[in-house]
């Protein structure tokens, strides 16, 4: 652990709607609960927003000291079309497209979206459970809700009675909203000849006599409600109470919010200390949706497969585009904006090998603590990535002056330049060096151990013209040669 490094943490909480010191209800073991995906279609970018922010967030508590548990849940029953109560579910839907069974939906597209997260760098949580095997807790829960007397069943469903929850408690304090409003934007399709009232929503919902994904209950075979899954699985790994709930913003309602009712009926207290919500993800200016023709998946981009798209994007690219806005704000994706992206990384990761080469001196221009120092009062500002990245070029500039002599630093500040960042930018931001720059530079290695290779077989043949001219033609390059008794070493 570095001497500087410093503990102020500020989070915004979105119940709260405003930024908190971050204390953990059990330092150092933090809880850390984030909405995963729905498995029945390819990851984009809609999933690589979340994914990264919560990296972040994982990456830097981590780096903190804290030792944290991170759940990112996978949905793979009871996710019904719309996010209603009604309709098919959405994998269901999909299995019986393609002909296959549902579990082979979510396999297949729980594996795709793990390589793509792996592709951007995300580090994988400490428990990914399933909700369908979890649904014993989530009827476990559904009965504790019953006997609480804040559900009720109907014709073998069983929904949350919000007007009575509402009575006690404060059914909207998440996502702002009143049980008016919600009652007025109920889709009268949604199960309403089975509720007391168009707000409540389903924690158990009958299976019709043509759906797939059903179990055996006390209230006859059916399926878990949506938000069911999250609220049984956040308490059965972090407890009744645990940290951080995270997600994306399109989750505040209803998602979240009836998971903090569900938790208050069953456990008699909120899930959360705090709710962090990413911002969602644009195109040009336009939300991402199949009928506009600008539903790119995160392949699409790293393949540049795509009409929309005027080339291929490597997964670091997208991931400092999407780290180059904090995570609170709305990310625009365009060419235009990419493509200033791929640069921008590419300096960055042009400095990180510029600074492992950078020689000492005995003077300093550059207050290292202190640019250090703003670094971590970025990320303690409510994981300030943009800030942090702006910082970084701060330091890119005087890597590269110091690299050409124009200023220059101490081998303790330039050790401790180097391991700092190397923290910022690959173990809390998660870069990590291109493939195709690593691939590139392997190429190079072996073609100058080719050229050796064919200067020493000179050698061999007195041909001292070729041998010289080998040599010279690398340290030209800039390639270090030093003689050994049975060739040559180089550096570059
Ligand atoms: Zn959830």
């Amino acid at each position: 652990m570095s001497e500087i490094k410093q503990n102020k943490l500020k989070l915004y909480d979105s119940l709260s709607r405003e930024k908190r010191v971050f204390e953990p209800l059990k330092s150092p073991h933090v809880g850390l609960y984030v909405c995963g995906p729905t498995v029945y279609g390819d990851a984009h970018l809609g999933h690589a927003r979340p994914g990264i922010a919560f990296d972040i967030v994982f990456r830097y508590l981590k780096h903190l000291g804290y030792k944290v548990r991170y759940v990112r849940n996978i949905t793979d029953v009871g996710h019904l079309e719309n996010d209603a109560d009604h309709g098919e579910d959405k994998i269901a839907k999909k299995a019986r497209l393609e002909e296959l069974e549902p579990m082979e939906i979510a396999q297949f597209y729980t594996d795709r979206y793990m390589d793509s997260m792996d592709a951007l760098n995300v580090q994988r949580p400490s428990i990914q459970p399933r909700a369908s095997g979890h649904i014993i807790e989530q009827m476990e829960m559904v009965s504790k809700i019953l006997d609480s007397g804040y559900a009720y069943e109907s014709k073998g469903s069983v929904y949350f009675d919000v007007k009575k929850y509402n009575e006690k408690h404060n059914y909207g304090k998440l996502s702002g909203r009143n049980i008016e409003d919600v009652r007025e934007n109920t889709r009268s399709l949604d199960g309403q000849d089975e509720k007391r009232d168009g707000v409540d929503f389903a924690i158990w919902k009958n299976a019709s006599p043509e759906h797939i994904m059903r179990w055996n209950s006390p209230w006859g075979s059916g399926f878990p409600g949506w938000h069911m899954e999250c609220s049984a699985m956040s308490s059965k790994y972090l407890g009744n109470e645990f940290d951080i709930h995270g997600g994306g913003m399109d989750l505040k309602f209803p998602h979240h919010e009836s998971e903090i009712a569900q938790s208050v009926a069953a456990n008699c207290c909120e899930p959360a200390k705090y709710w962090m919500h990413n911002n969602m993800v644009t195109i040009d200016g336009q939300k991402m949706g199949k009928s506009l023709n600008n539903f790119i998946t995160l392949d699409e981009f790293f393949s540049g497969n795509h009409n929309f798209l005027e080339q291929a994007y490597e997964p670091m690219t997208i991931r400092f585009f999407i780290l180059q806005a904090h995570y609170r704000s709305t990310v625009d994706f365009s060419n235009e904006a990419l493509i200033a992206a791929s640069k921008g990384y590419d300096k960055l990761m042009k400095a990180a090998e510029t600074l492992a080469e950078l020689k000492s001196s005995d003077k300093s221009d550059y207050d290292v603590k202190a640019w250090a120092n703003k670094c971590y009062a970025a990320m303690d500002d409510d994981f300030n990535t943009p800030i942090l990245i702006a910082h970084l070029f701060d330091v890119v500039k005087a890597i590269n002056s110091i690299k050409v002599g124009k200023m220059s630093i101490t081998a303790d500040d330039l050790e401790l330049l180097k391991a700092q960042f190397n923290i910022f930018v690959f173990e809390i931001l998660g870069f990590k060096a291109s493939e195709k720059s690593n691939n590139s530079a392997n190429m190079s290695g072996s073609l100058i151990d080719m050229l050796l290779k064919m200067r020493h077989q000179a050698k061999m043949n007195k041909d001292w013209a070729t041998a010289d001219d080998i040599r010279n033609q690398l340290t030209d390059l800039g390639v270090a040669i030093k003689d050994t008794k049975d060739g040559a070493e180089w550096e570059l």
